[in-house]
């Protein structure tokens, strides 16, 4: 697990990354992977962690947590020498997903990252914990094993990082948590990030951290006033024929379309192209080369269209977006203010379609709820709508009857 030198190259940068007290190298580093503005929980957690002081930042799943710390260690870091960094995970999934933003973002340093994970044999992670690491993202468990065979000793930590805390007490993980902590030195500095902040967490969190600065940041409601906002209703089987007829009829400058799965952007935009259109598509399977030349090139105009899905897009400050088509309904309400914060920025109108099919009807509700406006339901004048209930009024009182009662929103993830 030798990493090859550093590559000396590494430009001059002034981006709103050095701006936050990083590197040129993580700069570039993060450039390459496609961002362009921190989140807003890196924007306010990435000076504390530099600074030394403990935190407890909370922000929504999907906002950048794990840049909004590693970024930070790496820089504190610096270079090659002992364990100086533990990172604890709830599971094997979010562990591995940890030390790949980590090995990516520590591309232009000589720093060391390994994992360790129940599950699997001990033989390679042996051998990774023996090579000599500076980062170690791990499962509780699997983690608490090793340190009884003695396989590796947490007595140089400096970084101690409790990542998705919510998740770890709920998965029953407090006891082990707290032994691993204790193995630590007293003088680290540690780091609580997570989704939610249950009270569980004040206790624990008195107990590990010294004088925590807190960074809550809260969902966004609001969007632009300048942004004008439609629901086409459709039946699926119509979508796609209802969304060339949107983009033939609208005189767009750029449009970016957003999609709920990687698979399904791939699809329109495969579709769109064989239709004449130029199209970029930017989702989380494409590799950062793509995603680069997909965001550049809808940037400079050679791309017409930005086929996306909500984590991909995040985030991104591109000017002169003027529609925004949501060809699939987005899962979170949220996530429909964060689509909609690409168009009509900076005091530029712009508007927002929103296909909805009936399967979509209590979501388009949650979006009108928690936006706090009602949007006007569109038909276009010539389309060869086939019937469908969305259109009959007495029916869509009683679905809409029915989407108002309350529903679970939690665990219904689409891997985006
Ligand atoms: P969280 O831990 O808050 O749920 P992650 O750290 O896993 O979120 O990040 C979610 C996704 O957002 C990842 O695919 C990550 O690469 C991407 N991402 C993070 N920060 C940025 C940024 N500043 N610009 C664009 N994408 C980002
Ligand atoms: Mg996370």
């Amino acid at each position: 697990m030798v990493k090859p030198a550093i590559p000396v190259d590494v430009p001059k940068m002034d981006t709103a990354f050095t701006k936050l007290g990083l590197s040129d190298a993580l700069a570039f580093g993060v450039q390459e992977m496609g961002y362009v503005e921190p989140t807003p929980i890196q924007a306010q957690a990435i000076p504390v962690v530099l600074s030394g002081r403990d935190l407890i930042g909370s922000a929504q799943t999907g906002t950048g947590k794990t840049a909004a710390f590693a970024l930070p260690i790496i820089q504190k870091l610096g270079t090659h020498g002992k364990l100086r960094c533990l990172i604890l995970e709830p599971t094997r999934e979010l562990a591995l997903q940890v030390e790949e933003a980590f090995q990516k973002f520590s591309k232009f340093t000589d720093l060391r990252v390994t994992i360790v994970y129940g599950g699997v044999g001990y033989g390679k992670q042996l051998e990774d914990l023996r090579g000599g690491i500076d980062i170690l993202a791990a499962t509780p468990g699997r983690l608490l094993d090793h340190m009884e065979q003695g396989n590796v000793s947490l007595a140089d930590v400096d970084i101690l990082v409790l990542d998705e805390v919510d998740r770890m007490l709920d998965m029953g993980f407090l006891p082990d948590v707290k032994r691993i902590v204790q193995k630590t030195p007293n003088t680290r500095q540690t780091l609580f990030f997570t989704a939610t902040v249950p009270p569980e967490i004040a206790s624990l969190a008195s107990w590990a951290l010294k004088d925590p600065a807190r960074v809550e940041i809260g969902r966004q409601r609001s969007v632009a006033e300048t942004i004008a906002h439609a629901f086409y209703p459709v039946v699926a089987s119509q979508k796609f024929e209802l969304l060339q007829l949107l983009l033939e009829q609208t005189d767009f400058k750029s449009v970016i379309i957003f999609a709920r799965t990687r698979m399904g952007s791939d699809r329109i935009a495969d579709r769109l192209q064989r239709k004449g259109h130029t199209v970029g598509v930017l989702h989380s399977d494409r590799s950062q080369r793509e995603r680069i030349e997909a965001l550049e090139g809808f940037k400079s105009g050679k791309f017409e269209v930005l086929v996306a899905t909500d984590i991909a897009a995040r985030g991104l400050d591109i000017a002169g977006v003027s529609h925004v088509i949501n060809y699939d309904v987005p899962e979170n309400a949220e996530d429909y203010v964060h689509r909609i914060g690409r168009t009509g920025r900076a005091q530029a109108s712009g508007d927002a379609f929103t296909l909805v099919t009936e399967e979509d009807v209590r979501d388009a509700r949650s979006i009108e709820r928690f936006t706090g406006m009602a949007i006007e339901r569109k038909k276009i004048e010539g389309f060869p709508y086939i019937y469908s209930a969305l259109f009959d009024e007495k029916a869509q009182a009683e679905v809409a009857a029915a989407a108002a009662k309350p529903v679970s929103r939690l665990h219904r993830g689409v891997r985006r």
